[in-house]
């Protein structure tokens, strides 16, 4: 096994050293702001080179660079042909550059090398699944009859931006860019500050792709700066978030009190996971996929079912096989190819898991499994796999996001109880339940509050499906053809034939 020491990281990823600056109107340029920010890899500690804090004054540079391409219409004017072969070589380029992509996701964020390529080869996928989507969408014609034509036809909103945490920082870049290039708009995308260089890079392979200059802009920067800069920026369209309740709250003020500009949000989960009585038969899956949802990315995931609704007579078994399979996640150096839980994203994050694990035993629940904070002779942060049992779905670990490897488990009596506990949160962005039962499958999952229900199973990540969530998990869709409703508008336009 390899271990990663510091000063080790620039040489690992090169490109690291110039990925610090803006990306606007086709080149890296030097912010506007003096400012800068610290990058500090999670892996290690090391402190990554700094990278320019952008603020309203690099915003607006990015924006006007958009509107210019837009009015242009270099892009916009292509045909859904075009640009879907541009999106598609855009896809072949980020798998021609997996390494480096995934050596950066490492770096910035923690992230096993292997996920990294996952997001990498996945992410390629969202973009050829959006350039060949948009040369599939045709327009409709309204039955006004023989007065005259009419035409119903979706127009890119324009000046599109984004905004986007730091969990797959190259796959929440992607899934905005993706529909609002492959329908015509120009776009500025803040990237979260811990995660600032990957997205500056894919900037880069944009063009390289053939995205013409000034259609994808890039400033990095902190929240409450650039991110409120593009919110409330009166020549912004549209805004594609993703990141937390509160701060997409923000957003939606932000547009609300600017220009109206159409909204999409996609937010925070605490997803429930309901184990019927009947799904005796099925514990080792339900430990497995439970363990992938809850310990994959280092819990770093908004749809991880970290809530396990157990039905009483399960219920010891299922954490004791939580136990063996946690075996299988423990963390280790992400630049080790067998390292399946890499680290957490800072010191603040790390602070705050470990504050809601202490919290556990004198709330009234126990620590079944992990519970400690481990690898600090590297510097880095990581986290045990955790698995809390005897937890009550009104505790503090069972009702916020902790977005960390910490599984709550809870139990039930009847099947009326569980689904009452499964819908009692805020939030609604998966649920998922594991019954061999048929009929309880369609009932149950008819009736929990949810954007994705999945049954006996975890394969939430398909492109064709649409991804967002109800209650305070969001509005709109990502993902699918319905991701389209964010970036473009309905025009109807009538020709009087009398
Ligand atoms: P965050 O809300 O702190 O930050 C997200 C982005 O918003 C960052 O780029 C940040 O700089 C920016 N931001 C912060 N303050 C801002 C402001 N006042 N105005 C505009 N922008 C601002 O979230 P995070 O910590 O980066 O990511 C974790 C959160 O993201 C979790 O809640 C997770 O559930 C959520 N998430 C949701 C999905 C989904 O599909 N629903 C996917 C991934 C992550």
């Amino acid at each position: 096994m390899t271990e990663t020491t510091k000063s080790s990281l620039i040489e690992r990823v090169p490109s690291l050293e110039r990925l610090t600056r803006p990306f606007i109107d086709g080149g890296f340029v030097d912010a506007r702001s003096s400012g800068t920010f610290e990058n500090i890899s999670p892996v290690n500690g090391d402190r990554l080179p700094d990278v320019a804090s952008g603020d309203a004054a690099d915003i607006d540079a990015a924006v006007a660079s958009a509107r210019r391409s837009f009015e242009m219409g270099d892009w916009r004017r292509r045909t859904p042909r075009e640009r879907k072969i541009v999106l598609q070589r855009f896809g072949r380029i980020l798998r021609d550059n997996t390494e480096e992509l995934a050596a950066l996701l490492a770096v910035e964020m923690g992230k096993p090398v292997k996920d990294g390529r996952w997001e990498v080869d996945f992410s390629a996928t969202v973009l050829e699944w959006f350039g060949e989507a948009v040369d599939h969408l045709y327009d409709e014609v309204a039955p006004i009859g023989e007065v005259g034509h009419a035409t119903i036809t979706r127009v890119p909103v324009g000046v599109a931006g984004a905004i986007i945490p730091w969990n797959y920082p190259l796959l929440m870049a992607a899934v905005k860019l993706a529909p609002a290039l492959a329908s015509g708009n120009s776009m500025v995308l803040k990237p979260a500050e811990q995660t600032p260089a990957v997205a500056l890079r894919v900037a880069e392979l944009a063009l390289e792709a053939g995205v013409p200059a000034g259609v994808l802009n890039v400033v990095p920067g902190l929240g409450h700066t650039a991110g409120k800069a593009l919110a409330e920026h009166l020549d912004v369209d549209a805004i594609g978030f993703t990141g937390s309740t509160s701060v997409g709250r923000l957003v939606m003020k932000a547009a609300a009190e600017s220009n109206l500009k159409k909204v999409s949000l996609e937010l925070g989960g605490k997803s429930p996971a309901l184990v019927l009585a009947d799904a005796a038969d099925m514990l080792d899956l339900v430990a497995a996929k439970t363990a992938e949802s809850v310990f994959g990315n280092a819990g770093q995931m908004c749809d991880s079912s970290t809530r396990l609704i157990v039905h009483e007579s399960l219920a010891d078994e299922v954490v004791e096989r939580l136990g063996a399979v946690a075996a299988d996640w423990q963390p280790g150096d992400p630049f080790d190819d067998a390292t399946t839980m890499g680290a957490i994203i800072e010191a603040r994050q790390l602070e705050r898991i470990m504050g809601f694990i202490a919290g556990a035993e004198p709330g009234g629940a126990s620590i079944a499994h992990g519970g400690n904070q481990v690898r600090q002779e590297t510097g880095g942060f990581y986290v045990e796999p955790t698995v809390i049992r005897g937890v009550t779905n009104d505790m503090d670990i069972a009702r916020k996001e902790i977005f960390g490897p910490v599984l709550s488990v809870i139990t039930f009596s009847d099947d009326e109880e569980g689904l009452r506990i499964a819908n009692d949160t805020s939030y609604g962005l998966a649920a998922k339940m594991w019954t061999g039962d048929l009929k309880k499958a369609h009932r149950i999952s008819r009736e929990l509050r949810a954007g994705a229900v999945l049954v006996n199973g975890d394969e939430l990540f398909d492109v064709t499906l649409p991804h967002g969530g109800f209650k305070q998990s969001g509005i709109g869709r990502d993902y699918s053809h319905h991701a389209f409703d964010n970036w473009t508008q309905l025009k109807s336009t009538y020709i009087n034939l009398m």
